[in-house]
């Protein structure tokens, strides 16, 4: 099964992908994680992203297309979910292309949406630990100690991509680019199963949904 999760700005994509991985057993592929490991570890394509990150704009589709066709290319016939991938229209026909090339297709596109002012608040209230990558809330999820992570004690921080001016650009980057590929999946591939699903509804319930359309698709 070949699953593509689009997603607004925290909209609990990577809940939502760790339930499906879980029950499905499909490879995660995140093209946020990748591009966060490449960074750690100073790698050119890590280096060559790191300034469209941090000011919320997206990385250059060619080397994102490149990095998430080689990272598809590794998984197995169980199956992936694509997470953050495709974000422009262009990326989203080049992976058909080389899915096709391959006899391959995607099976399936979540769309989980949530209004704006929820992203906002969200990813402002954000705190991240630089070590283990624990995330916080300043109101929703505080760690025992303020400002400081519960699992090694290192001091939050806000990540560079969530400050206000930054989540605003984001929002931009999101309405221009990533909507026209909701729009490309609905129009344009009307052979491939599309579901907009309301994020704003308890993670529980947007849970059961997804496992309603996926248990059909492993059945068949
Ligand atoms: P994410 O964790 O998915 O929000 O991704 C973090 C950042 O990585 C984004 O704000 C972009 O700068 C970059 N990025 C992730 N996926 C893509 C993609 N498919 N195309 C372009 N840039 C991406």
């Amino acid at each position: 099964m070949r699953v593509v999760l689009l997603a607004t700005p925290e909209a609990g994509k990577g809940t939502q992908c760790k339930n499906i991985v879980d029950r499905y057993g499909l490879v995660h592929l995140s093209s946020g994680d990748i591009l966060r490991r490449q960074r750690a570890e100073s790698t050119d394509l890590g280096e060559k992203a790191q300034t469209y990150m941090d000011s919320g704009a997206l990385v250059p589709d060619g080397l994102i297309v490149e990095m998430m066709v080689s990272a598809i290319s590794k998984t197995t016939d169980a199956g992936f979910i694509l997470d953050g991938f495709p974000r422009t229209v262009n990326q989203a026909v080049e992976l058909d292309k080389a899915l096709t090339g391959n006899s391959q297709k995607v099976d399936i596109v979540l769309n989980l949406e949530v209004g704006e002012d929820v992203i906002i608040d969200r990813i402002s209230g954000r705190r991240s630990c630089p070590q283990c990558g624990a995330v916080y809330h300043i109101e929703n999820l505080k760690p025992k100690v303020e400002g400081i992570c519960d699992n090694d004690g290192a001091r939050l921080i806000q990540r560079p991509d969530d400050s206000s001016d930054v989540v605003r650009n984001r929002l931009k980057t999101y309405h221009q680019q990533t909507k026209p590929v909701v729009d490309y999946y609905k129009n344009c591939r009307s052979e491939i199963e599309f579901y907009d699903i309301d994020a704003n509804e308890a993670a529980g319930k947007v849970k059961a949904f997804i496992f309603e359309k996926l248990d059909v698709l492993v059945s068949v």
